[in-house]
Order: structure tokens, then C-alpha cells, then sequence
């Protein structure tokens, strides 16, 4: 597993409860870390995270607004209300669409994964497929090779790159000659806002200062 962010901490402890095999999770940073802001958690999300974790963790991370759980999303610039979601009816309690912050959220995953798997200070810098797995070389550490390699190493994935494309607003393949990596239409998380946005009812964008950009219009 490469990165363990909340993708590659719940795959690492996903797969370490496989019997027959054997795991290993690299992290570049030198430690767990508190990093982006809340994060909302699905039912189909929360189904899963309560087969993996103690559903009271979880619950003790969790924020529910009383109005039945309701999402609102607003015009980042004039507050106007563009959409309430609710949760979808007839779940148990601890499916109930909830949010948290994400440092909580990982270390509840990760207080689960069992010790020595994950391992830190460990920068993926390589990913090479050889004829009997995958090679992965690290910076300033010996290359170790695998059967297998799952890239979670985030939006700028280094492993990702290199297992499959990744797309841009065009669909052209970033990491292929077609755009070089600097392209301006890689803006699609938080970075900013591509110029050509789609102007479709409803959508919402990721903008500078962490905006979020509604695009209002019938729904
Ligand atoms: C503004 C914003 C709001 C969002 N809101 C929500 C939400 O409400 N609900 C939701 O479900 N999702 C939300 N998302 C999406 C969600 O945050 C991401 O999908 C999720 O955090 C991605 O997790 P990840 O583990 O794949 O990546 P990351 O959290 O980026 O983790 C990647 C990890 O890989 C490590 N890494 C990177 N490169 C290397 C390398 N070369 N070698 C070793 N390690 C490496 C990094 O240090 C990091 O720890 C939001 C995203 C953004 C940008």
C-alpha cells in the first residue's frame, strides 16, 4: 500500500485481516497528521467503517445536526440554499449520514491496523513493474519488491501515475505527453476552479480559500 491516508489506512486494515497475506504500508510523512477539514460520511461509507471499527469509536467522533442529519449546501458567495440532503430513511442509528474531522476519523482507523504494517518516513519516489510483481524504490531506502501494489497515495498519486492515467477536464492523460504535469486543467480539487467549468445546475466545485463554488439553477 502506497500512502495511508484514510484511503490507504482502511485498505491496510481491510487487508490485514486477509488470511494468506502479507502487507506492508509505506507513508512519506514521518507520522500521522492532522490534515484537510471535516468530512462527511456517507451510509454506504458508514456500513463499512462499522465492520471495521468499534461502532462506539465512531460514534464518538461523529456529528449529526438534529434536522434529521440534513446536508445543506449553500452559494459560496451570496449563502443562498441550493440543496438540502437527508440522510436516505429506515437505517439504524449508526448508519445515519454523519460528519467528522479527519484526523479523528484516522486515528480511529488507525488504532485498528495492527502495529508494524504501516511504515513511516517512507517516500515512494518509483513504481517499476517487473515480470514477477512490482518494484518499489524509495528515496533514500533500499527498493523492496511485491506481487502486488496499491496505489492511495492521494491526487498527485506517484504510484497512480504509473498504474493507470489520470484524467484531466478534457479527458486527455496528464501523465502521458499529451499535457505536462503542470497543465492548469489539473485544478480539479482544491487549487481552484478551471475556466471552462461546465455550467450545470446543482454542481459544486472546490475553489480558491477553500471555497465551495455552487452553480445554481433549476434542480
Ligand atoms: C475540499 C475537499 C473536501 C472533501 N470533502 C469530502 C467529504 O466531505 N467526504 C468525502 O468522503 N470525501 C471528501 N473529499 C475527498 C476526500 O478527502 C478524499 O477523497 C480523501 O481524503 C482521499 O484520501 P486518500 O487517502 O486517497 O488521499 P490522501 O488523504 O491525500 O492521502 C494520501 C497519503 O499518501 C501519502 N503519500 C503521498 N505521496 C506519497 C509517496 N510518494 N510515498 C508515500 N506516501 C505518499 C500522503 O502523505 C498521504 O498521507 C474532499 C476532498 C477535498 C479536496
Amino acid at each position: 500500500m502506497v500512502g495511508t491516508g484514510l484511503v490507504g489506512s482502511t485498505g491496510a486494515l481491510v487487508l490485514s485481516r486477509l488470511k494468506n497475506v502479507v502487507i506492508k504500508a509505506f507513508e512519506r510523512a514521518p507520522e500521522p497528521r492532522e490534515a484537510g477539514a471535516w468530512i462527511s460520511l456517507s451510509v454506504s461509507g458508514l456500513a463499512i467503517l462499522n465492520r471495521l471499527v468499534d461502532p462506539a469509536q465512531i460514534r464518538r467522533i461523529v456529528y449529526r445536526p438534529p434536522d434529521k442529519a440534513v446536508y445543506v449546501a449553500r452559494h459560496w458567495r451570496t449563502g443562498q440554499i441550493l440543496a438540502r440532503n437527508y440522510s436516505s430513511p429506515g437505517h439504524a442509528p449508526d448508519y445515519i449520514q454523519a460528519r467528522t474531522h479527519r484526523f479523528p476519523l484516522l486515528q480511529a482507523i488507525l488504532s485498528n491496523v495492527p502495529e508494524g504494517i504501516i511504515q513511516y518516513g517512507y517516500n515512494v519516489v518509483d513504481v517499476v513493474v517487473t515480470d514477477d510483481g512490482v518494484r518499489l524504490f524509495f528515496q533514500d531506502q533500499p527498493s523492496q519488491d511485491f506481487d502486488l501494489v496499491v496505489a492511495a497515495d492521494g491526487i498527485y498519486s506517484v504510484s497512480g501515475c504509473v498504474l493507470r492515467p489520470i484524467r484531466d477536464t478534457h479527458g486527455r492523460a496528464e501523465n502521458s505527453a499529451e499535457v505536462p504535469p503542470s497543465s492548469p486543467s489539473r485544478l480539479q480539487g482544491r487549487g481552484g476552479i478551471p475556466k471552462d467549468l461546465p455550467g450545470q445546475p446543482g454542481r459544486r466545485h472546490s475553489g480558491p480559500a477553500r471555497r465551495q463554488l455552487g452553480v445554481a439553477g433549476e434542480r
